[in-house]
């Protein structure tokens, strides 16, 4: 066994810490206040081939494997996790899609401007009546002629409103099966697409510069070759992507967790109450061996699940309980983080108030903790 990353893995972490460190973190209380997508760090992240990790150079891709795409998006989420979770986005779910299911052509026009990130992708499964059960969409596909016609709606869309947006991977039902069951396909759909159009952005509890939007479909037409994969299997094809969301998650979370117990212990052998450093105090110095505890734990669960994946191996086990554990980690140590601060943990200039503030959606994205519970209870039946 070897816990070792290799030189190549090293070289990916070494250059995301500094870029997260010089580049990113200085930017990530302006991107909270304004709401505004730093597109100049997209913009580097793509020349310093952070987007497209994974996948060939012939598609655009840096030829990589998911442990070094996962210890980039680590490294990236330190700086502000807003940046870690593009990446869980647009390559680790969208590209990944595509690259996985795509025909020769779709991966030509869709994938390579994604994987060098010129583009970026978005992927709607949820709709407002389809959430933790998002088989039971109504969002409609029709084949006329050589369009399909969509008809419905996709909530709570991850940086469809960005400005690089191009393309929603999204799910709608094609045809009933003789038991009354829908058959659910997946299309590759433009967002310039005719009929296409974004609701207004949400306004949520924090991430506020990662751009959300409803999306609304009617009489969407996309030409017949924008299905993607199998016409029987789209929605097992999105799940089967939405694994490695999950670890990508679960990789954001140890960032933003590692981001806390630095910030806290420099923090408390900084701060001084009754005539000493408060890291000098038991409970404080107990909260922090708990969190690096914590994170060292959540780090080995999803690399584990990273190599297993680079294995071509089953991972759905260990990919779960990396965003269970993970999240629900993140949650105690922002907590624990904003405690040591005391009354300055609290303000918003501090980043620790931000992790915490940001840490709940963690919980709830891609799976909610109940979710990856009964998908670890069904694997133990
Ligand atoms: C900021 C943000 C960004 C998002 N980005 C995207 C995106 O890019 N694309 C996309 O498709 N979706 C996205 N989502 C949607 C997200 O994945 C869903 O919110 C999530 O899957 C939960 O669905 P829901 O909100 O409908 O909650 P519900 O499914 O209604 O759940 C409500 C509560 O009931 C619980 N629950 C539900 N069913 C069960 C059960 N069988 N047993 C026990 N408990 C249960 C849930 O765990 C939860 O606690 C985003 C959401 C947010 C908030």
């Amino acid at each position: 066994m070897d816990f070792d990353l290799t030189e190549e893995h090293q070289m990916i972490r070494d250059m995301c810490r500094d870029f997260a460190r010089e580049v990113i973190a200085p930017r990530s209380e302006e991107m909270e206040k304004t709401g505004e997508y730093p597109y100049d760090i997209m913009d580097q992240m793509a020349e310093l081939g952070m987007m497209g990790i994974p996948f060939p150079e012939t598609y655009g891709g840096s030829g990589g494997d998911w442990v070094g795409m996962h210890v980039c998006i680590e490294e990236l989420s330190r700086g502000d996790m807003t940046l870690g979770a593009l990446l869980d986005v647009t390559t680790s779910i969208v590209a990944q899609e595509l690259y996985v299911f795509g025909t020769e052509d779709q991966k030509k026009k869709w994938l390579v401007p994604i994987a060098k990130g010129l583009k970026i992708g978005a992927f709607g499964l949820t709709e407002p009546d389809a959430g933790s059960d998002a088989a039971s969409i109504r969002t409609t596909a029709v084949l006329k002629g050589d369009e399909w016609i969509l008809n419905g709606s996709k909530q709570f869309i991850t940086n469809i409103g960005l400005r690089h947006a191009s393309v929603l991977l999204a799910t709608a039902i094609t045809e009933k099966k003789k038991g009354g069951k829908n058959i659910i396909s997946t299309f590759i759909i433009p967002r310039d697409a005719p009929g296409f159009q974004l609701g207004e952005r949400y306004d949520k509890m924090a991430w506020h510069a990662s751009a959300t939007h409803g999306v609304i479909m009617e009489d969407c037409r996309i030409p017949r070759e924008n299905l993607l994969g199998d016409p029987n299997r789209g929605f097992s094809q999105h799940l089967a992507v939405l694994e490695t969301g999950r670890l990508s998650i679960a990789a954001v979370c140890v960032g933003a967790a590692q981001a806390c117990l630095d910030l806290s212990s420099r923090y408390a052998k900084e701060r001084t109450q009754f005539g000493q450093p408060i890291f000098n105090f038991q409970t404080i110095q107990f909260k922090l061996a708990d969190m690096a505890m914590a994170i060292e734990l959540a780090r080995n669960q999803y690399l584990k699940a990273a190599w297993l994946k680079d294995q071509g191996r089953n991972y759905t086990f260990e990919a779960t309980v990396a965003k269970l554990y993970a999240s629900e980690m993140l949650e105690n140590v922002a907590s624990d983080a904003v405690q040591i601060h005391g009354g300055y943990g609290y303000m918003n200039e501090y980043p620790v108030s931000r992790i915490y503030q940001a840490a709940k959606l963690l919980q709830i994205v891609e799976g909610t903790s109940e979710v990856q519970r009964m998908v670890i209870g069904r694997l133990l039946a």
